[in-house]
């Protein structure tokens, strides 16, 4: 074995022992500190190999994507985090592209059928991951429309784009040579990317996210093959797998198939749900609502309390806010858990990472099946800004979108407080029975400011 093998072989298990690590809060800095170790193998690897001829392009290369990520990753916020990931995915897609591209213009008289069917699907994942992945930092950042744009017929003609680009794979095939063809499919490709995503709601956007990282982990497999590059087929194999299994848990935790976040327009139901709440209202019973003053005396007494965060969290930036209160809970002896839903927030992870923003203990931070038998025999359960993850109807109501999703088992609690703005339901657009039940109480208002305000007077009243 030479020392390029050796480096490659060492990568190869830094990443996998990374990814590993990846899997809980805990040992994930670890997890991305191994995998970068594994990359710097890689190149170093490389670089150093004989066959290079010459390092002026990649000096050149070297110095224009540090010129382009370095802003980024100093100064994007944890926020934007999402959007940061897929234009990350669009450029390595692009250039996993144009590689194809070039490796066709150089070898196109000679290209054998394995060959020939090879680049293809590299350009055709690259080109279609590239403009997909585009048009997801486009929705996020609110540049583009981040509601789902559809139109009668859509699915077929997408569909009959990609059927066009299959056939047209296969013809290729066949005849390596016929250049239009090679760059038709290409241009297709790319608007194949756009068409995709057009009618998927931002909301939806993360599994979307998920799957572009599968489709560029393959491109960059293809890839591999074409160049004969042991460590680019692993590390886009890693890749590709990983993001099916994520985009796939990620589907289950939602009780959805992939093919209805792709074909299903579905945050459009929240948009509609908004619209036709007040008049289809299902509430038998009026919620109650509590004050910060009235919230208190329940805190007061309770020994145990379990926090269950979601999207709203994220949204009023309550994680900091909601840290303090519950330091002031402890002093008091109240005896705290985080319970974390798989798909609470809007990314995968997205709970963890602002809590660990607020420097909550990762001790604190109970997964949803090691927490659910918990709840029977705790005082109360804040829910700051969690919805359709604590829907009881998801157990019982089977024509409810969310029916079969797994939830957090909130209703069982002694007591709830919920902080919200108003009566609006969350992602899914359905009505939260667990509002109207009696021993639920609504602290209306925006989350970060309800805290504040329930640390202050706390405060107060324990100064006194
Ligand atoms: P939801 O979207 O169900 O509910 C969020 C709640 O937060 C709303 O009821 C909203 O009520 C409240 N809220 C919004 N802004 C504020 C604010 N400033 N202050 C206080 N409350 C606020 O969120 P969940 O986390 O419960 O559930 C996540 C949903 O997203 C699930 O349906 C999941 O399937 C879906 N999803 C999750 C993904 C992931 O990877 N995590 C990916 C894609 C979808 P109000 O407007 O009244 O304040």
């Amino acid at each position: 074995m030479n020392l390029l093998q050796l480096c490659y072989l060492l990568s190869a298990i830094l990443f996998i022992l990374g990814i590993k690590s990846l899997s809980s809060p805990e040992t994930a800095r670890r997890g991305m500190n191994l995998a970068s170790l594994g990359m710097l193998i890689a190149i170093l690897g490389t670089l150093f190999a004989s066959h290079i001829v010459t390092y002026k392009w990649i000096i050149a290369g070297l110095i224009l994507g540090t010129l382009l990520s370095l802003p980024i990753s100093l100064w994007i916020p944890m926020t934007k985090i999402p959007q940061r990931i897929a234009l990350s995915h669009a450029g390595g897609a692009l250039a996993a592209c144009l590689i194809g591209v070039a490796e066709y213009y150089r070898y196109r008289s000679n290209l054998s059928p394995l060959s020939m069917s090879i680049i293809s699907i590299e350009v055709m994942l690259g080109a279609l991951t590239f403009t997909g992945s585009l048009m997801v930092a486009g929705k996020l950042h609110g540049t583009l429309p981040a509601r789902p744009v559809t139109y009668k017929g859509q699915n077929i003609v997408n569909l009959s784009l990609f059927a066009g680009m299959v056939l047209l794979l296969l013809y290729l095939i066949l005849y390596p040579q016929v250049n239009l063809l090679f760059y038709t499919l290409l241009s297709l490709a790319f608007l194949f990317g756009v068409l995709l995503v057009t009618p998927i709601g931002a909301a939806d956007m993360p599994v979307v996210i998920a799957i572009f990282n599968a489709y560029g982990g393959l491109t960059g497999a293809m890839m591999g093959f074409m160049l004969g590059n042991r460590i680019q087929i692993i590390t886009g194999a890693l890749d590709g797998a990983s993001g099916f299994i994520l985009s796939i848990l990620m589907c289950r935790a939602m009780n959805r198939s992939i093919l209805n976040v792709l074909f299903g327009a579905f945050g459009k139901l929240e948009e509609d749900a908004h619209q036709r709440r007040a008049a289809t209202s299902q509430y038998k019973k009026e919620p109650q609502p509590i004050t910060v003053e009235e919230a208190l005396p329940f805190f007061d007494q309770a020994k145990s309390v379990i926090i269950a965060p979601g999207y709203g969290m994220a949204a009023s930036q309550a994680h900091h806010a909601l840290r303090e209160f519950v330091d002031k809970l402890k002093s008091h002896r109240t005896n705290i858990k985080y319970a974390i839903h798989p798909v609470a927030g809007r990314m995968p992870g997205h709970m963890n990472v602002l809590l660990a923003e607020a420097n909550v203990p990762y001790t604190d931070l109970f997964d949803m099946d090691e927490i659910n038998a918990e709840f029977s025999h705790t005082d109360i359960v804040l829910v700051v800004g969690a919805n359709d993850v604590t829907n009881p109807a998801a157990r019982h109501i089977k024509s409810s979108p969310i029916y079969g999703m797994p939830i957090l088992n909130v209703d069982k609690a002694k007591k709830v407080i919920v902080l919200k703005r108003s009566m609006n339901p969350g992602f899914s657009g359905v009505e939260n029975e667990l509002y109207v039940q009696d021993h639920t109480w609504l602290l209306f208002g925006d989350a970060k400011d309800s805290l504040n305000k329930l640390a202050y007077a706390f405060k107060r009243a324990w100064n006194s």
